[in-house]
């Protein structure tokens, strides 16, 4: 087995390298800079070189973090290792692994959907395909993202005419980018919390196209926000921060919209399904465009997708990850 699972994560003893390893190791090849992939403390980081900004925002300053462009090669101890778009977030890569004839791609979180912020997803042929399931149900299946951004603008508007602020949670690292790259800046001033401030300064920097925003905590206390449209982090829910904003509509942008209840468990007015992750008929066209023999499949619904693919006749295999099940924390949808 080129790659195996460990306590630590995913090792290549070939190569002696880790990708997006739970502990700290000393080569750690990372698919994306999410928190549930890129943990800090290991001696060396290795990305694609669009995501080291926004990596370096997450693992400090004196992390030691080298990158490679999508598509180019290295070597690790004769092993062939390379990144390939996984249309995510900003920087997000499928890893390429290669070694005595035997090619294995780690997805990482990976769409299929087109997303202005991000590099497209590209299938890699591999032998061993190692994917993602967050949404490995056959329920979830996203609407066109013209359409939820229609509804977006239309939630804006309506509370706009009702003197209400626009309050759209949506987690920091991706998706509020995602959100302000798709809203119509036209209809009103856009601010957003300090979290989602930081990390689209380093979208910007990296080379991607957003709207202006403003930082909230710099607007003065006479602003009036009844117009504007409020970016937050899921984190800033219920908290004082919040006050300051008058009557607010609060909405949640998430693939986990896609189910009945989820809205009222989160406590917001609307649901708009937005998720940076494949859904089920995404997530089948990748497996079957990696022409994988082997599909091995971690994080989220693995039992059912990794069943529903051995019934449809491929050699398919779950693998454990640190959190397995319905994740609903920060950074994974
Ligand atoms: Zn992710
Ligand atoms: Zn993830």
């Amino acid at each position: 087995m080129l790659l195996t699972h460990t306590d630590h994560g995913l090792y290549c003893a070939a190569g002696d390298f880790f990708v997006d390893p739970w502990q700290p190791v000393g080569r750690a090849v990372i698919t994306h800079a999410h928190g549930d992939h890129a943990r800090p403390g290991s001696t060396a980081y290795l990305c694609a070189a669009p995501g080291e900004g926004i990596l370096r925002l997450r693992m400090g300053s004196d992390a030691h973090i080298e990158t490679l462009p999508y598509g180019a090669t290295t070597h690790l101890n004769g092993v062939a290792v390379s990144f390939h778009p996984a249309g995510h977030i900003l920087g997000s890569a499928q890893v390429r692994v290669e070694y005595g004839g035997e090619t294995w791609v780690v997805s990482g979180d990976y769409k299929t959907d087109p997303d202005p912020t991000c590099a497209p997803f590209e299938s890699v042929p591999c032998d061993t395909f190692i994917t993602e399931a967050t949404f490995g149900l056959p329920i979830y299946r996203w609407p066109a993202a013209e359409t939820v951004f229609a509804a977006i603008n239309d939630w804006w508007r309506a509370n706009q005419a009702a003197g209400r602020t626009s309050v759209l949670f949506a987690y920091a690292l991706g998706k509020a980018q995602r959100v302000l790259a798709g809203v119509d800046p036209s209809i009103g001033p856009i601010f957003v919390h300090g979290a989602v401030h930081r990390l689209n300064t380093a979208y910007r920097a990296g080379g991607v196209a957003l709207p202006d925003w403003s930082y909230a905590g710099d607007a003065p206390p006479n602003t009036d926000w009844s117009r504007a449209l409020l970016i937050a982090p899921t984190s800033a829910q219920g908290t004082p921060w919040l006050r300051r904003f008058g009557d607010v509509s609060a909405a949640f942008a998430s693939g986990w919209m896609r189910v009945r209840g989820q809205r009222r468990r989160r406590s917001v007015d609307r649901g708009f399904v937005l998720s940076d992750h494949a859904d089920w008929p995404g997530l089948l066209a990748a497996i079957a465009a990696s022409g994988a023999s082997r599909v091995l499949v971690t994080h989220g619904y693995t039992a059912v997708l990794a069943r529903y693919l051995r019934e449809s006749g491929r050699e398919a295999y779950e693998l454990a990850a640190p959190y397995n099940g319905e994740q609903l924390g920060e950074e994974v949808d």
